[in-house]
């Protein structure tokens, strides 16, 4: 894993360039990456196919990242298109563990043009690249990126997170360690 992965995936990307000033309104541009460097491969490969999609559509870039976070141990990314900003086109239930996506399509009707059927085509196309890397994150360490025994972890006393076992382990440890020195504390 990078150590400078959040600046790596901006230089790497001008769509992904963040903007923390407070009057920026975006969360994504305002806060950056709310999980941990582990996914960074997915996030990397997301952008890649974003980027190279609308290179093969032969038109500028106009998506924009709204929210890229850790939910319910999994990777959500929000985003939007410059035209149909997010707004945060998401609503997270919290407890049910799922949440209604809405994917900013473009139009769509019968007398359509040509381009605006290839922007549909596009977009579509991207909705299915992020949903991907969401995927994926399913099977990912979010720590360390290993993706042989990383699964969603719900034993770790609170938090649920994706991990793989040696980084399941140092989760638990510390969190015995910090419960041991609590409680040497109250016992004093
Ligand atoms: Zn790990």
């Amino acid at each position: 894993m990078q150590n400078n992965w959040q600046e790596k995936l901006q230089e790497d990307f001008s769509f992904m360039k963040q903007n923390p000033v407070e009057e920026e309104k975006n969360l994504y541009r305002h806060y950056g990456f709310e999980c941990s460097g582990g996914w960074y491969d997915i996030l990397h490969d997301c952008c890649k196919k974003i980027t190279e999609r609308y290179e093969e559509a032969g038109v500028s870039i106009d998506f924009v990242p709204a929210q890229i976070k850790e939910k319910f141990g999994t990777l959500r990314f929000y985003y939007g298109y410059e035209d149909t900003p997010c707004g945060i086109a998401a609503m997270d239930f919290i407890g049910s563990g799922i949440s209604i996506r809405f994917d900013p399509d473009g139009d769509s009707g019968e007398t359509e043009s040509l381009e605006a059927r290839n922007k549909g085509r596009l977009r579509g196309d991207i909705a299915k690249i992020v949903r991907t890397a969401e995927e994926r994150s399913k099977t990912t360490c979010e720590w360390c990126g290993d993706n042989k025994t990383a699964s969603l972890r719900t034993n770790l006393g609170g938090w649920i997170g994706t991990l793989c076992d040696s980084c399941a382990s140092k989760y638990i440890e510390k969190r015995n360690q910090r419960r041991k020195e609590l409680e040497a504390k109250i016992r004093k």
